[in-house]
């Protein structure tokens, strides 16, 4: 995928729409305690480039969830609509909030030890413990 391809997305409400320039056709699926805790599953991304349009940015509420990230919704509707860290580097939507087809392939599923024993994806992601996430990028 070329690398300024845009895809637009938004909320269900549709007062907050954006534009992104994902990095690649990969998803990762997060099942950590504090994801599912906010979304009520696991969180599936696309990561962004860190220049993500947003409008309707007075509905976006941020909610600082660790000393390293944060975590966006629309103030109306609830969407989830990103979590970033807050030192830059990492920008990560939601896949559902994206008008797009795909193809995408879900390419990591991370931490994994913390999934429960209720759900399992399908396919042959990686599958990644978080101290193996640790490990690899610094931070979840
Ligand atoms: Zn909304
Ligand atoms: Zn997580």
């Amino acid at each position: 995928m070329p690398d300024n391809e845009t895809i637009n997305g938004r909320c269900l409400c549709g007062a907050v729409t954006m534009r992104v320039r994902p990095h690649s056709r990969h998803l990762d699926a997060c099942h950590c305690t504090m994801c599912r805790r906010w979304g009520g599953g696991p969180l599936i991304v696309a990561h962004c480039a860190e220049d993500m349009e947003l409008s309707g940015g007075e509905h976006v509420t941020t909610y600082v969830s660790s000393d390293w990230a944060e975590r966006a919704f629309c103030s109306r509707c609830g969407t989830h609509l990103y979590y970033r860290l807050r030192e830059g580097g990492l920008l990560a939507v939601p896949i559902g909030l994206l008008e797009t087809d795909g193809p995408w392939r879900l390419a990591h599923e991370i931490f994994i030890d913390e999934k429960p024993d209720y759900y399992e994806l399908a396919g042959d992601a990686e599958r990644l413990t978080g101290a193996e996430v640790l490990a690899r990028y610094g931070s979840p």
